[in-house]
C-alpha cells in the first residue's frame, strides 16, 4: 500500500535519514522503534508526504510522492491518512466533537452528518461524555481518545500515529492502542506506529527499529 525505499534526508552536517525505507500492506500495524534522535519521526513524515526526502522514493498505491504538486499531496493527507500526534493537536476552541467533525467539513461533509458521524467515533472510543468539552477541559487520555476518533473519523487507508500514547500512563497508553489497533483492523486501515514502548509495540503485526537513519526488520518473536 505505502512502500519508501532508500530515503536520505539531512537537516544540517549529520544526516536524520541514511537509507531508512519501510513498507506497510493495508490493514498492517507496523511499529516503528529506535532510540530517540535515530529518524523515527523523519521516516514518518516522509511516508505521510509532509517531508520530501532528499534522496529515495516514496510510493502510495504506485503513485511517488514527489511526482504530486504540493496540493496533491496535502490533498491525499487529508483523504486517504489519519495522524495522531503525542498531544497537542486538538483544536483548543472548538469542542471536542467539533474537533472530530472538523476533518469532515473539510471535506464539505453538512454540520449535521459530520456531527453525527464524530459522536458515533466518540462512542467508539469511549469518550462520547466529553463531546461537548474542549480538549483542554478533558483528561490526557480522554484527549487522545478524541484525537484517535479525528483520525479515523474520515475513514482513512493509513493512520499514522507518532508515540499516540507517550503522555499517558500504561493502562490509559495500552486502551488507546486497543481501540485503534481494534478500529483499524475493522476497516483495513495500516497502522504506521512510532513508540519507545515496548508494551505498546506488541499492538503492532511487525516492529521495524531505525538506528542513526537506517531502518531495520525486526526478526519475529515466537
Ligand atoms: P524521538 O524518539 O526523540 O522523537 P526520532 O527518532 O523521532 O526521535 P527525529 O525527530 O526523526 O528522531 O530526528 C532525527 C534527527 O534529525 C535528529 O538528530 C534531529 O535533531 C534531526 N531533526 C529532525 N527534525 C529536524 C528539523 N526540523 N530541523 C533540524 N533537525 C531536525
Ligand atoms: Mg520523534
Amino acid at each position: 500500500l505505502l512502500e519508501a525505499v532508500d530515503l536520505h534526508k539531512s537537516f544540517g552536517p549529520t544526516p536524520a535519514l541514511d537509507g531508512a525505507g519501510l513498507g506497510v500492506r493495508a490493514g498492517e500495524v507496523v511499529a516503528v522503534m529506535g532510540p530517540s534522535g535515530s529518524g523515527k519521526s523523519t521516516l514518518l513524515h516522509c511516508l505521510a508526504g509532509i517531508l520530501t526526502p532528499d534522496r529515495g522514493t516514496v510510493r502510495y498505491r504506485d503513485v511517488e510522492l514527489s511526482a504530486m504538486g504540493d496540493g496533491q499531496r496535502s490533498e491525499l493527507r487529508r483523504t486517504e491518512f489519519g495522524f495522531v500526534f503525542q498531544f497537542g493537536q486538538l483544536v483548543p476552541e472548538l469542542s471536542c466533537l467539533e474537533n472530530v467533525a472538523l476533518p469532515l467539513r473539510l471535506g464539505s461533509v453538512k454540520r449535521k452528518q459530520a456531527e453525527a458521524r464524530a459522536r458515533e467515533w466518540l462512542e467508539r472510543l469511549e469518550v462520547a461524555d466529553v463531546a461537548d468539552k474542549r480538549p483542554g477541559e478533558t483528561s490526557g487520555g480522554q484527549g487522545q481518545r478524541v484525537a484517535v476518533a479525528r483520525a479515523l473519523v474520515t475513514g482513512p487507508r493509513v493512520v499514522f500515529a507518532d508515540e499516540p500514547t507517550g503522555a499517558l500512563d500504561s493502562l490509559n497508553g495500552e486502551r488507546v492502542m486497543q481501540l485503534l489497533v481494534t478500529a483499524a483492523k475493522e476497516t483495513n486501515a495500516a497502522v504506521v506506529l512510532v513508540t519507545h514502548e515496548p508494551r505498546v509495540a506488541a499492538y503492532s503485526d511487525r516492529e521495524v527499529v531505525v538506528r542513526d537513519g537506517r531502518s531495520r526488520e525486526m526478526e519475529p518473536v515466537t
